[in-house]
């Protein structure tokens, strides 16, 4: 798998993941329309790898623009991150979600019929499991949806079930990740959120420089360790070479695989809070609030499929997730700006 095409590579996981494909000597064409990334981002890439990977801002849903790009390039094997994921949003603009998300992934796949691309890494996510019956969570596990963002994942993923089912000269990698932090030691690429952060670390790291004044802890009555949620972090690089990993299997012919990216481990809330001060010697203020509607109390993944089949392990300890952000936070206090 030498020549790839990465949809959503100027954002935040596919930017990561990028460096690592061209640390890899891969050569990468990028498509990403910016709706929640910046031209910025490509550039930071080149700085780290001293490489400037091909880049079509192109919107998926724009199918000739999206043709033109399968005609003017070759390509071994698509990673598909390209969507929109603010759960929230999800909800106020369900048809957006719809619309992007899964008629861009069918666009996508028609382009790749068209051009006997029959390799396929897809952005998933643990939120396909639900409100899990039990932890660890294995891909096994039943799936369901509790919110549009999470039902164009799952529905996504059983349209490529489909689509292997159809024609098994495909090879597809449901990549399942958990929650992804950190960014790269460099500080010169990371997450970049348009608004108010909604998730726990962006969060965290603009209470730490200020931008915000207090982070509202959502539940302390949950039945963990603390009483506050618990998740599945990982750092951004290590997930970043899940793909390539996932990119070597398809070379094997796998066929249709789902995966869990994650470490399997659980860190609630306030071990969070307490590995950032610690780590980055700031203080994060903190008040207990209601639960967030739609929280589950737990999520931690069953990496041992991804171990075993893929011969990927996540390896970069909490401390470095924490202090990764920081740096990536204090170098671009604006971020991409
Ligand atoms: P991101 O928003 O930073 O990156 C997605 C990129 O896709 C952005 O650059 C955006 O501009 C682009 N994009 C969106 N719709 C597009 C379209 N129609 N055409 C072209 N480009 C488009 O998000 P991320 O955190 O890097 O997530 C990448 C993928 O991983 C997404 O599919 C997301 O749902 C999935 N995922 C993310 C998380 C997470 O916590 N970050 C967890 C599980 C799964
Ligand atoms: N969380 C919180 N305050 C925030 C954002 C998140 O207490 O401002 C909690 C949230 O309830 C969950 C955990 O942090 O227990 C991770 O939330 P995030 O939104 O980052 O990820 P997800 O809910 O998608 O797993």
């Amino acid at each position: 798998m030498k020549n790839i095409l990465v949809t959503g590579g100027a954002g935040y996981i596919g930017s990561h993941t990028v460096v690592e494909m061209l640390n890899m000597n891969m050569n990468v064409v990028i498509v990403d329309n910016l709706r929640n990334s910046k031209e910025e981002a490509l550039r930071r890439i080149e700085k780290i790898t001293g490489i400037k990977p091909t880049f079509y801002k192109v919107d998926l849903l724009d199918r000739s623009a999206l043709a033109s790009v399968f005609r003017a390039e070759k390509f071994d094997a698509v990673v598909h991150f390209a969507g929109l994921k603010a759960v929230g949003e999800s909800t106020q603009i369900p048809l957006s979600y719809y619309q992007n998300n899964v008629t861009g992934t069918l666009n996508l796949c028609e382009l790749m019929i068209k051009h006997s691309v029959r390799n396929l890494v897809f952005s998933s996510s643990a939120t396909v499991y639900g409100d899990p019956h039990k932890t660890p969570i294995k891909e096994s596990f039943p799936r369901s949806a509790t919110n549009p963002y999470g039902r164009t994942k799952l529905m996504i993923e059983e349209i490529l079930q489909d689509l292997y089912d159809s024609d098994n000269a495909w090879n597809i990698s449901l990549l399942r990740y958990f929650n992804p932090i950190g960014a790269h030691p460099s500080g010169m690429i990371g997450e970049d959120p348009n608004d108010i952060p909604n998730n726990l670390v962006p969060f965290i790291s603009q209470v730490a420089i200020g931008k915000l004044n207090k982070l509202a802890v959502f539940g302390a009555d949950y039945p963990t360790h603390d009483g506050t949620g618990v998740r599945d972090y990982i750092h951004v690089v290590d997930l970043a070479k899940g793909h390539i990993k996932a990119l070597q299997k398809l070379s094997e012919n796998p066929g249709i695989q789902a995966f869990n990216l994650g470490t399997g481990r659980g860190y609630s809330v306030l071990d969070i809070v307490s590995t950032f001060e610690r780590v980055n010697k700031v203080k994060i203020p903190y008040e207990t609030a209601g639960r967030r509607p739609g929280d589950i109390a737990v999520c931690y993944a069953d990496a041992s499929k991804a171990e075993k089949e893929l011969g990927w392990r996540a390896e970069l300890p909490l401390e470095d997730m924490c202090a990764d952000t920081w740096r990536w936070q204090l170098q671009n206090p604006n971020g991409y700006e």
